[in-house]
C-alpha cells in the first residue's frame, strides 16, 4: 500500500469515527477523567504507590461477556506489551492480550548476561508518548528499589537483562493480559474475530497480532536443522554441547558477534576446540549509530518511508542495513581486544578463523559433523570448513502465524519483510472495514527498518490506539526530525511546541550575507 501520510502528523484528529470503532466511543476522550479512573487512583497517588493488579473481570463476573473485546492482542512480546500498557490509559476501550508462555520472557534462549540494550532506556514501553504512564522504565526502577543505585551506576547502555526484568514487571501487573493462552486459530464470523485457545474462545472486533518473527534459515541448511545445526535463538540451551567441538558461527550481525564473543570468553575448560566466524559482508561491520542515521528510527522518517513507492522502499532497506543489523562498536572493540590477548598473552589460546566476504553456499554431512561450502564474494573462489556444530546467526523474518491460516486467503501475500500494511499498521483484508487486523513487527517493507526495533514500540502502539479510538488521545504527531523529508513538512517547520509548529524563520534583517 502506498498511502500518503498527513503532513505534520500521522495521528487521526478529532472528527467522525472511522470504521471499526467500537460502540460507546463518542468523540474526544477526557484524559484527566481517565487518568483518575485507572485503578481508581489519582495521578498523584498512582505515582506514590506500587501499581496493583486490577480486578480481572470487568463485567460483574460474567466470563462470557468479559471475553468480548474491542481489541484482542495475540502474543505479549515487547510490542503488544507496549500496546497493553498504553491501553490502560484508554479505559473506555476493552482490550485483552493473550500469551502462550506461562509468564513474560524476552528472548530467553539468547539473552546473554553480558549483552546490552541497543537503544536508549527512554525507548521503553510508554515513555516516548506517555511518560506519566505507570509502566515506564523509571517507574520500574523506583518500584523495585533501585533508582538511586541505577542513577549512580554508569548504566548506559542498560544491560538487556534489566529490560527483560522490566518487561516481566510490567506484564505481571496488567489486568488485560493472560498467560498460558496459546492461540491455535482465528476465525472471522459475521462481525467479529473468534480467537481459539485450548482454554476457550475469545471474541473481538479488532486484532493486534504481535507473535514475533521466525528464524531465517539459509536454504542450504533447512533440511539439516537439529541439535548440531541450530539457529541463534536456540544457542543458550545448546552451548554446553559445544564444549571441545569445532563450531562455526554463520552471520556477521549483532547476534553472530554476541555468540562469537560469548564462546571466546568462556573459561578454557568450557570452550569449543575452535570457532569459525563466517559473514557474507566484506568485514565484520559496525552498526551505523550516527546521529542522522538514527533519524531513520523517528516517526517522521517512518511516515516518509511509508509513502514511497514499493520498489524505492525495497532499495532503501537494502542500503540501510547497517543502521540496524551491524555490530555495536563496543562489542567489536571487545572482540578485537580479546583476540589480541588470545594471540599474544593467553597461555591457553583458542583456535579461531575469521572469514569475512564468504557466503554459505552448501552444507553436507561429513562424519559426525558438517562440511560447509563457501563462496568468496570478491574473488569467486570456493572454500570450505569442516565443523561439528553450526550456529546460524542469520536473523529473523516474517511468516504468517499458523493461527491465521483460516484467514490466509483473505489477507495479502506475506513476504519475509512482512505485509503491505496501511499507515496505521492495519492490513488491507477481504473483510469488513470496521474490523481491523493490526500487525506489529510485520512492517519492515511498509514502514522501514525501525519496524522490528524497540525504538518506536510505544509510538506505534499509540498510533494504533489513536486510530482505534478515532482521536489524538496520545500525541503522535508533530515534527520529530532534524532533516526535511519530502511530503511531510515545510522548510519553516522546525520544532513542535505543545503540538504546534514553532516558526523560526529568520527575519530578513537578521540573515547573514
Ligand atoms: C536476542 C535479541 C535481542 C534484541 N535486542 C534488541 C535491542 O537491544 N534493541 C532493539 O531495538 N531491538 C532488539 N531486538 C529486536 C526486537 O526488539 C525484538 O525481537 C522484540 O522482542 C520483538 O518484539 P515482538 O513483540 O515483535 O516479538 P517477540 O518478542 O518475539 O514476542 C512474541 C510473543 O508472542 C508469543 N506468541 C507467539 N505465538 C503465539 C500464539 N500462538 N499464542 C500466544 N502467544 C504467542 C510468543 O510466545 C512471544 O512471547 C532484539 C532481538 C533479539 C532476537
Amino acid at each position: 500500500m502506498n498511502e500518503k501520510a498527513a503532513p505534520g502528523g500521522g495521528g487521526p484528529t478529532n472528527g467522525p469515527l472511522p470504521p471499526g470503532i467500537p460502540d460507546g466511543f463518542s468523540g474526544p476522550i477526557d484524559r484527566t477523567a481517565q487518568f483518575e479512573s485507572v485503578n481508581g487512583q489519582t495521578g498523584e497517588n498512582m505515582r506514590a504507590e506500587a501499581p496493583r493488579p486490577r480486578k480481572r473481570d470487568t463485567d460483574g463476573g460474567d466470563p462470557a461477556r468479559s471475553r468480548e473485546f474491542d481489541l484482542l492482542g495475540i502474543g505479549l512480546g515487547p510490542f503488544n506489551l507496549s500496546t497493553a500498557c498504553l491501553a490502560t490509559s484508554v479505559p473506555q476501550m476493552r482490550t485483552h492480550f493473550l500469551e502462550q508462555r506461562a509468564d513474560n520472557r524476552w528472548h530467553p534462549r539468547v539473552l546473554f548476561p553480558e549483552s546490552d540494550l541497543q537503544v536508549s532506556f527512554l525507548k521503553d514501553l510508554v515513555s516516548l508518548v506517555e511518560p506519566t504512564n505507570r509502566f515506564s522504565f523509571l517507574n520500574f526502577l523506583v518500584h523495585t528499589g533501585r533508582i538511586h543505585r541505577f542513577a549512580s551506576t554508569p548504566q548506559v547502555p542498560v544491560p538487556r537483562w534489566e529490560f527483560a526484568r522490566y518487561y516481566a514487571w510490567a506484564a505481571g501487573q496488567l489486568a488485560n493480559a493472560e498467560f498460558s493462552r496459546g492461540v491455535t486459530h482465528v476465525q472471522f464470523l459475521s462481525d467479529s474475530f473468534h480467537v481459539h485457545t485450548e482454554q476457550g474462545v475469545y471474541t473481538a472486533r479488532n486484532l493486534s497480532v504481535g507473535a514475533g518473527l521466525v528464524p531465517s534459515i539459509p536454504a542450504c541448511a533447512k533440511s539439516h536443522v537439529g541439535p548440531r545445526v541450530l539457529h541463534s535463538s536456540d544457542f543458550l540451551a545448546a552451548r554446553e554441547r559445544m564444549v571441545g567441538q569445532h563450531v562455526a558461527v554463520v552471520g556477521g550481525g549483532q547476534s553472530g558477534a554476541e555468540i562469537f564473543s560469548h564462546l571466546l570468553d568462556r573459561p578454557p575448560a568450557r570452550r569449543p576446540a575452535s570457532i569459525t566466524w563466517i559473514t557474507r559482508r566484506n568485514t565484520f561491520a559496525c552498526m551505523d549509530d550516527s546521529a542522522f542515521t538514527n533519524e531513520f528510527f523517528h516517526p517522521d522518517y517512518v511516515r516518509y518511508f511509508h509513502q514511497l513507492a514499493p520498489e524505492r522502499r525495497h532499495d532503501l532497506l537494502s542500503r540501510q542495513q547497517l543502521a540496524s543489523d551491524g555490530i555495536s562498536t563496543a562489542l567489536l572493540q571487545h572482540i578485537y581486544r580479546r583476540l589480541y590477548e588470545n594471540d599474544f598473552a593467553d597461555p591457553d589460546p583458542i583456535r579461531y578463523r575469521l572469514l569475512p566476504g564468504n557466503a554459505l553456499r552448501d552444507m553436507s554431512p561429513q562424519g559426525t559433523g558438517w562440511h560447509l561450502g563457501l563462496l568468496h564474494q570478491d574473488s569467486g573462489t570456493r572454500g570450505g570448513s569442516i565443523v561439528d556444530t553450526v550456529v546460524l546467526a542469520t536473523g529473523y523474518e516474517f511468516a504468517l502465524p499458523d493461527f491465521l491460516a483460516p484467514l490466509a486467503d483473505r489477507l495479502p501475500d506475506p513476504s519475509p519483510l512482512g505485509l503491505p500494511l496501511r499507515d496505521d499498521y492495519s492490513v488491507p483484508w477481504a473483510g469488513p472495514d470496521r474490523n481491523r487486523i493490526f500487525f506489529l513487527n510485520a512492517g519492515r517493507h511498509s514502514h522501514g527498518i525501525a519496524d522490528p526495533n524497540l525504538s518506536l514500540a510505544s509510538w506505534r502502539a499509540a498510533h494504533i490506539l489513536n486510530s482505534l479510538v478515532g482521536t489524538a488521545h496520545f500525541r503522535t504527531g508533530g515534527r520529530t526530525s532534524t532533516c526535511e523529508w519530502p511530503g511531510l513538512h515545510t522548510a519553516n517547520e522546525t520544532t513542535a511546541v505543545d503540538g504546534a509548529y514553532l516558526d523560526v524563520t529568520v527575519p530578513a534583517e537578521g540573515r547573514r550575507g
